[in-house]
C-alpha cells in the first residue's frame, strides 16, 4: 500500500475507540477544499507497511483499532491483504471513503474485513462532478450509500459543509439521499492549505447556521450532528 502518513494515537477519529490513523496517498476527486494536498498529489513521504507493521506489533495492547484514511484508501489495490494482516493483529478497523469504488467497498464488507465504515457525502448528486472536480458516475455513489446501509456494520455519512459551495439546501438533498441512515455528521470548512487556493482562507460557517442545517437533516436519518472544529 502506498502510505502517506501515521498518527500513532487517536481517541476521536474511530467513535468510541483508540485507535491509530493510517493515511493513504492518492485520490481520485479533487474537492477544493481538502487539506490533504500531499496525500492527494502524492508528494508526502511514504511510510513502509513494515513500518506500520512493527508500530501495530509495539501497540497491540494499547490501541483498539486502526482507522485507514487518505487520499482514497479504496483506490489501493492490495487494501483487503493490508486489512487481512492488520486484523490477524487483533484489531479492529475503521475504513474512511469517498465512496467512489462500490466493488471494493462489497469485497471488504463481504469478507468482514471492517468493523466501521465512514463515508463522505459530498454533494446531492446533481452536483457531484462540479464539486468533487471530477468525473464520477453517481451510480456509484448512489451503490456505496445503499451496500454500507444494508451492511449490518457500523457507520456513518458526513458532509462538509463550504463556504459558498456545499450549503443548507445540499445538506437536506443529502439527507433524503441517505434517509433511514442510522449517523450523519457535518464537518465545517475550516482555513487550511488546500487543493484549491482560492478555499485557503474563507470565512468558516457560523456553528449556529450548521446547527440549522443539522436541525433540517434530522427528519430524514437517525441521528445527525457536528464533528470537529
Ligand atoms: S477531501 Fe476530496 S480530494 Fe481530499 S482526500 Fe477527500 S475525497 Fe480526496
Amino acid at each position: 500500500m502506498q502510505i502517506g502518513g501515521l498518527q500513532k494515537t487517536s481517541l476521536i477519529d474511530y467513535p468510541g475507540k483508540v485507535s491509530c490513523i493510517v493515511w493513504t496517498i492518492g485520490c481520485n476527486f479533487r474537492c477544493p477544499w481538502c487539506y490533504n494536498k500531499s496525500l492527494v498529489f502524492g508528494t508526502a513521504e511514504p511510510i513502509t507497511e513494515r513500518e506500520i507493521f512493527d508500530f501495530l506489533e509495539k501497540r497491540k495492547n494499547l490501541l483498539d483499532g486502526v482507522a485507514i484514511t487518505g487520499g482514497e484508501p479504496t483506490m489501493q489495490p492490495d487494501l483487503p491483504d493490508f486489512i487481512r494482516r492488520v486484523k490477524s493483529m487483533g484489531y479492529l478497523v475503521k475504513l474512511d471513503t469517498n465512496g467512489s469504488n462500490p466493488d471494493v467497498i462489497e469485497k471488504l464488507i463481504h469478507e468482514r474485513l471492517v468493523d466501521y465504515i465512514a463515508m463522505d457525502v459530498k454533494a446531492p448528486l446533481k452536483r457531484y462532478q462540479e464539486v468533487t472536480k471530477s468525473d464520477i458516475e453517481t451510480n456509484k455513489i448512489k451503490q456505496s450509500i445503499s451496500l454500507i446501509m444494508r451492511s449490518g456494520i457500523d457507520y456513518e455519512f458526513r458532509t462538509t459543509v463550504v463556504p459558498g459551495l456545499v450549503g443548507k439546501d445540499d445538506v437536506v438533498a443529502i439527507a433524503k439521499l441517505i434517509k433511514g441512515a442510522k449517523r450523519y455528521y457535518l464537518q465545517r470548512y475550516f482555513k487550511a492549505e488546500t487543493l484549491d487556493d482560492a478555499y485557503s482562507n474563507l470565512k468558516p460557517p457560523k456553528r449556529k447556521d450548521v446547527q440549522e442545517m443539522c436541525e433540517a437533516a434530522k427528519p430524514y436519518v437517525k441521528e445527525c450532528g457536528i464533528r470537529g472544529i
